[in-house]
Order: structure tokens, then sequence, then C-alpha cells
């Protein structure tokens, strides 16, 4: 702890894209590692934990023998004297007395030692010049790994269990949070989230959203400077983020508390706006009906679903059921997930996305090995689905079974849909899957499948794509990262992710009029529709139907009670004519601003 505050306090500067401030302990999270939380214990239980650490040390020990063992088997001695090197780390006396130090003075569990003291050995090397000596700082990671597996194996209970207590102070700090890492973090031990790269619409930013967590994106270099243990400061009201902070710094906590700006600073909105009548319906001011369903992806979302009453989900993004490791939830799994999905919907019926994998989202266990070039416009989505057709395959028959006994049909929607085709051969496999299970003896429900609309050729044959499915779901952070060529999580060409630009604004009004001409509903489920102004322009171009992450219903609830369909379509109509994203821009900042400034305080504009 000395040394900790020792330390001078360095600022970053990012992107912050869930509001509020917090303070913590940093836990350092990279793709594949394993969590780590620290757990604060009594006096009397140090002995015991240090003989734990002893216990994991001599497991690992032996389970690296072992490996040994069978590499020299299998490639002969020559190879296997890297396990030497594992080995001999794992006697460093120096390292595991240090271990043991930490576990002692800072009263932590083994877990939580083993991670800051060997983060701060890989640091030392990273930064040396030489090659070879910096390839050992992942030799180092290497041992770190198999000591946490080695400490989990021994005494989970332990560690989880009554034992210590559960410290809820972590700011994970990383570089990209992919929905991988996301969904193994525990939330309820989270205080913040400070990353690298990432933009408005990653998914850490959604998360972050949805759970009131603080978090800013694009700060760079945090992630090489940060390490496990470090005290954080994470202002997500400036964008700012301090390390080491000074006991000044800390006290903007109680200024931010203060003001309501604080990790609880979104209770007081919705404290504002009224929750009783949450399920009726909802009527703009003349009398428009607008149905508000939630985006759902971690269990830990569902409770706000009730809470926030959306009528259904209008997004589940199943790819989030995938686990780090890059391995497919089983027919079993998906069949539990979905029924539960179906279930927390209930009337109002479900939407299940189909896998979304490659691109920003979760990978496959075997493609890591060779990274594609240009990933977003690659192998991902509908067409990974359609490539490997196990995995359409096994979460169509999941699907259908999960539809059975649901009180509406089951919706399911192919991501990233760019041809017609696309739709006929996943129908198609669909089909067969239903046939296959009705001889099985399953008992089978109905689905109605729709195409998510979200790149430029999608728009342009939306009249065609309209005849071919039941629906359509309008994924606008994708439609603006493709319509406009902007990579949606490169915090570099944020300046370009203009959700205003008049070619966005036409491709929806024209996705929404081609739904409204062949009478299919169309849902509007990316992030634009969590912002109240945005909402309002997605009003005016149509849009009957949102779907967002539940604690944003309550505001867009409350905009669209004291909004009338009329002015929305007006104001619309003119941005539709707007020249460039700037003037649509503040064409809506004048408009909304000046007639609804209660409804739209500057804060909320573009
Ligand atoms: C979208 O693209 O707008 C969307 C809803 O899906 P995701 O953010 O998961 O890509
Ligand atoms: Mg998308």
């Amino acid at each position: 702890v000395k040394e900790i505050s020792a330390k001078a306090e360095q600022w970053w500067r990012g992107v912050s894209v869930s509001d509020g401030v917090a303070a913590g302990r940093v836990l350092r999270v990279h793709a594949g590692a394993r969590y780590v939380y620290r757990i604060a214990l009594e006096e009397a239980e140090i002995d015991v934990e240090i003989e734990r650490f002893r216990t994991g040390v001599r497991l690992a020990r032996r389970q690296l023998l072992a490996i040994k063992e069978r590499a020299e088997r299998a490639l002969g001695a020559e190879h296997a004297y890297i396990f030497d090197a594992h080995l001999l780390m794992l006697e460093d006396g120096k390292l595991l007395t240090e271990i043991e130090e930490l576990i002692r003075r800072e009263r932590v569990n083994s877990e939580w030692a083993v991670k800051v003291a060997t983060d701060r050995v890989i640091a030392v090397y990273r930064d040396i010049r030489d090659d070879y000596l910096r390839e050992r700082g992942s030799d180092i990671e290497d041992v770190a790994r198999r000591l946490l597996v080695a400490l989990s194996d021994k005494s989970g209970e332990a560690r989880g269990g009554n034992h210590g207590r559960l410290m809820g102070d972590a700011v994970i700090v990383a570089e990209e949070l992919l929905p991988s890492a996301i969904v193994e973090l525990d939330f309820t031990r989270v205080r913040a989230i400070a990353s690298d790269a990432g933009g408005w619409t990653s998914h850490t930013a959604i998360i972050a959203r949805g759970l009131r967590i603080p978090a800013i994106v694009g700060l760079r270099d945090l992630y090489r400077h940060a390490r496990t243990g470090d005290s954080i400061f994470v202002d997500a009201v400036s964008g700012e983020v301090a390390l080491h902070p000074s006991s000044s710094t800390l006290k903007r906590i109680q200024l931010a508390k203060s003001l309501g700006l604080a990790d609880e600073h979104a209770k007081t909105e919705e404290a504002n706006v009224s929750l009783d009548d949450d399920r009726s319906t909802i009527m703009t001011v003349d009398k428009i009906e607008i149905t508000l369903r939630a985006n759902v992806e971690l269990p830990v979302e569902y409770e706000g679903v009730r809470r926030y009453g959306a009528r259904g989900i209008g997004l589940f993004r199943s790819e989030f059921l995938w686990t780090q490791a890059g391995e497919m939830p089983s027919e079993e799994e998906q069949f539990a997930a979905y029924r539960e999905v179906v279930e927390l919907a209930g009337a109002d019926g479900a939407t299940i996305r189909f896998f979304d994998l490659g691109g920003d989202k979760i990978g496959l266990a075997d493609d890591t090995e060779d990274a594609e070039r240009n990933p977003a416009l690659g192998l991902r989505a509908i067409r990974l689905s359609l490539h490997r057709e196990e995995l359409l395959r096994t979460q169509a028959r999941a699907a259908l079974r999960a539809a059975h006994g649901a009180r509406e049909s089951l919706r399911v929607v192919l991501p990233m849909i760019s041809d017609i085709w696309e739709v006929r051969r996943a129908r198609a496999i669909i089909d067969e899957e239903r046939g296959k299970l009705a001889d099985a003896g399953y008992a089978v429900g109905e689905l109605k499948i729709g195409a998510m609309i979200e790149v430029p050729s999608a728009v342009m044959i939306a009249d065609r794509l309209a005849r071919v499915v039941d629906f359509f779901s309008l994924g606008t952070n994708d439609l603006v990262q493709y319509m406009l060529a902007v990579d949606r999580g490169n915090d570099e060409v944020a300046e370009w992710f203009r959700t205003l630009h008049p070619a966005v604004l036409e491709a929806i009004h024209r996705t929404l009029e081609a739904a409204r001409a062949n009478k299919i509903p169309a849902i509007v489920c990316g992030e634009m529709a969590a912002s109240p102004a945005y909402a309002f322009i997605l009003l005016g171009l149509g849009a009957r139907e949102l779907s967002m992450t539940a604690a944003a219903l309550p505001r867009v609830r409350h905009t669209i009670r004291n909004i009338d369909q009329a002015s929305a379509k007006s104001i619309t109509e003119e941005c539709l004519k707007c020249e460039t994203a700037a003037d649509v821009e503040r064409f809506v900042r004048e408009q909304l601003g000046e007639k609804w400034p209660h409804l739209f305080p500057p804060k909320s504009l573009p």
C-alpha cells in the first residue's frame, strides 16, 4: 500500500461512453485471461491462505512436470527445455516470497497476490529492448495463469465462499473488451471500465450503460501503464482517468455524489420519471402508439427488463452465450437460455438474434491462429453460420424447441443479411431441422424469421427483402458503420461516426418505408433508439417499435409521451434535405433545444 500511494498521480483523457464517477483498484483484463478479484482476509486467516498458496505452487509444479514428461516423449528432450524455464520460475524464491509478503502485508487472497506480483515482473520485461528477453514476459504470463488454475483447482470453495470479504471495487482496465471477456466478468464487483480502444456503440459501452457503470474508452495507452492493484479514479463525466490519484482528486467523488453524478447518478434520473404506469400503452401526444422493448445480452440485465416495464425482448444477442475460449454452447444450453428469454418476455414475445460471431464480436476457438485482415467485412454473422452449418443447425433446433409453448411465436433474426439468398438458405436449414426434430418426437413451436438491416445492400433491396422475411430489425450501430465506412470500435475515426448523417437517415427511412409497404414490423434496436433526441428522429422517420438497453426505457418513454409525431415528421423531413451531418446536427439542436428544452437538455443533444 505504501508503494502505491508514493507514486505520482498520472492523467489520461478519453471518450466517456457511460456517465458516472468512481474510484477503486485496477483489474487488468486481457482476452483469454482469468479474472481475479481481491478478497480481504482477517488476520487469523493469513496463515491458512499462505498454506493454500504453497499447495497451489506444488500442484502447479506437479502438473508442469507431467507436461514436460509428455513433451519429452512426444518431441524429444531438446524441445521440452521450455518447461524447465517455467519450472524454475515456480522455484524462484524471490517471486514466491514476494507473493507471500503481499498476502501478509495486504491481507489478500493468493490469486490477487499472484496477479499483482506477476504483473509487475511482466511490466519490467516488456520495457526491455532485447527481443529475446522481452519474449520471456509471456512465459511469466503463462506461469501466472498456471498458478491461478492450480489455486482454483484446489480450494475453489474456500476462495469464493464465506471466507473473507469480496471486494467490490474493481475498475476494469483493458486494451479492448470483447464480448467474450465481458461475459466472464462479475459485474457485482465492477465499479468502472476504462479501455484503450472502443467507441460509443462498442459492446463495452452498450453494457456499461445498461448496467450504469461509468465507462471511458479511447484511453490509448492506459493499459500499458496500469498495474493490477493500482489505485485508480475514473471521472466519466469529464472523460478523465487518474492512476495513483491524490487524496484531493479522490475528494472529487464526494463532490460528484453531492451533485448526483457519482455511480448512483442514473437513479436520480429514474426518480424524475414516473415508473408506476410502465406497462400501459405508450403514445405520443397525437396518439401514435409506440412499442418499447429491451435489448439483453447477460442474465444480470434480466431484472431490468421487468423493472423498467419493457414490452418483451426486442434483441437477445445470443453470441454472449459463447465462452471466452470460443466454444459453442450446446443445443441443451442454448435451449435452456432461449427458454428463459421466452419466459422473461412473456406475452410480448422475444427476439433472438442468431449468432453474430466474428468482426468485433466473438471469434471461434480454432480461428484465432490466422486473424482476418478485414474482419468487419469478413466471414462474420450469417456468413459464418452458413459456412459452418452446424452452428446454424444447432441454433435452429434450440430455438424451435424453445418456441414450443411460447405465448407468441418466437422471433429469430439473422444478422448482417446482404442478399436474399442468405435468408432462403437459412430458412431451408431451419425447415430441415424442424422436420428432423418432429421425426424424433420433439415438440417444436413457431418461428418468425427476420433480417437485420445493417449493411447498404440490404437497404437497397429492402423492398424485395421485406417479401421474404416476417420482420426487419434495424441495427443502427452497424448500419452507421457500413453506410459511412467507419469502424465503430476505432476512437481515431469517432468524428466520422455520424449517426445523423443524411445518408444514414435516408437508409433508415427507406427501410422503414419498405417494411410499411409490405406490412411487416420493423424494430429499431441499435444504440440510436436509446437516446431521446435520436428516438425523436426515428419516430419522424416512421419507426413504431424501438428496442434498447432496459435502463434507457424510462427516459425514452418519458420523451415519447411528451412529443407529437407530426412535429417529429416535419423536423425529420427537413433533416433529410440537409447537405451534411453537421447541418443535420445543428438543425436538430436548434429545433429540439428550443421547442422542448425540458425534454432535451443540451447534454442530450447531438
Ligand atoms: C446493431 O448493429 O445496431 C446491433 C443492434 O447489433 P450489435 O450492436 O450487436 O452489432
Ligand atoms: Mg450489428
